[in-house]
């Protein structure tokens, strides 16, 4: 058996088409929809995804802003920052690019930003709402896997779904949001990670397997069940320059049913459901004013 491939590129560029018709949709109606990226520090990897996310922005119509702030920047600088952006009518979605600085503290920094403008959907207020079933903003990475699977015709509701990691970005939400009671969810959840005492038991029993550690191999053939679902999350990189995931894509193709590749599979999606959300921001800020 060798798994069909579920292509995030082609599937990215759907949701990238309809967002783009959405933008279109604002501009008859006098609005662009704008992201302000924050930036603190010279982190290179950080400016590298920045600038992947402004050139797909661009791409849609979206105006993109990118704001460069010294890593020394204090805590309480950068909440002005952020409140600043908040109030700006032209500013729609705010994403403050990961990691900050260690002297600042995330959680406070997310507490600044308004939740109607939390584009990546990592804020106290945002996770809370997700957690309840009354989101404001999903957050784009699980938010991508789950419209990869929809769109892929991979069934949701009722599955048996084994995520391996549960990492504030992408593992936790995850499980979170596919547990609800709820369309394009109300699947069985087991999520594993360091403390789990048998991985391979889970695994083997997957449906849906989703992969987020960040290690090369922790997933291969001998751990899945023939027919399962694996969505291979993480972006390794080989000391040879390759970029690898965390499942062993070429045996574990011949036992799946279908599989992401790395790269080309979760990573186009994340991206994608940024511009979705930063569009709905623009969107739902038109319903607020007096027509
Ligand atoms: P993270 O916060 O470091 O979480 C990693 C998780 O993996 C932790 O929960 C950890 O368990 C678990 N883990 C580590 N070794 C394990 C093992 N041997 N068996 C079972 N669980 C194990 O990472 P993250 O931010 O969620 O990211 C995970 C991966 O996804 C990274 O490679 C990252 O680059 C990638 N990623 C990709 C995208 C994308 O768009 N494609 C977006 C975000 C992240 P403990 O909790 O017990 O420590």
């Amino acid at each position: 058996m060798t798994a069909k491939v579920l292509d995030g590129k082609v599937i990215a560029a759907e949701v990238r088409a309809e967002v783009s018709d959405r933008v279109k949709a604002l501009a008859d109606r006098g609005v662009t929809p704008g992201l302000a990226a924050v930036l603190v520090g010279d982190d290179e990897a950080s400016k590298i995804y920045v600038g992947g996310k402004q050139k797909a922005s661009a791409e849609v119509g979206i105006h993109s802003e990118r704001f460069d702030l010294p890593e020394d920047i204090s805590q309480a600088e950068l909440i002005e920052q952020i409140e600043r952006l908040n109030v700006d009518p032209a500013v729609h979605g705010i994403l403050v690019q990961l990691p900050l600085p260690s002297h600042i503290d995330v959680t406070a920094i997310h507490q600044a930003v308004d939740p109607t403008k939390d584009v990546d959907g990592l804020t106290p207020i945002s996770v809370g709402r997700m957690v309840r079933g009354e989101p404001i903003f999903l957050p784009c990475t699980p938010l991508g896997i789950v419209e990869l699977l929809v769109r892929s015709g991979v069934q949701i509701e009722h599955a048996d779904v084994v995520i391996v990691g549960r990492g504030a970005l992408v593992g936790m939400p995850l499980a979170i949001m596919l547990a609800q009671k709820a369309p394009r969810a109300n699947a069985t959840v087991t999520l594993c990670h360091t403390g789990t005492r048998d991985l391979v038991r889970h695994t083997r029993r997957a449906e849906i397997l989703v992969v987020a550690v960040g290690r090369p191999d922790t997933v291969t053939a001998d751990m899945i069940m023939p027919g399962v679902t694996v969505v291979d999350v993480a972006v390794n990189r080989l000391p040879d320059g390759k970029l690898v995931g965390d499942v062993d894509f070429e045996q574990v193709a011949k036992v799946a049913r279908a599989i992401t590749p790395v790269p080309g599979g979760v990573g186009p999606m994340t991206i994608a459901m940024l511009l979705a959300n930063t569009v709905t921001a623009a969107e739902r800020s038109l319903e607020q004013l007096p027509s």
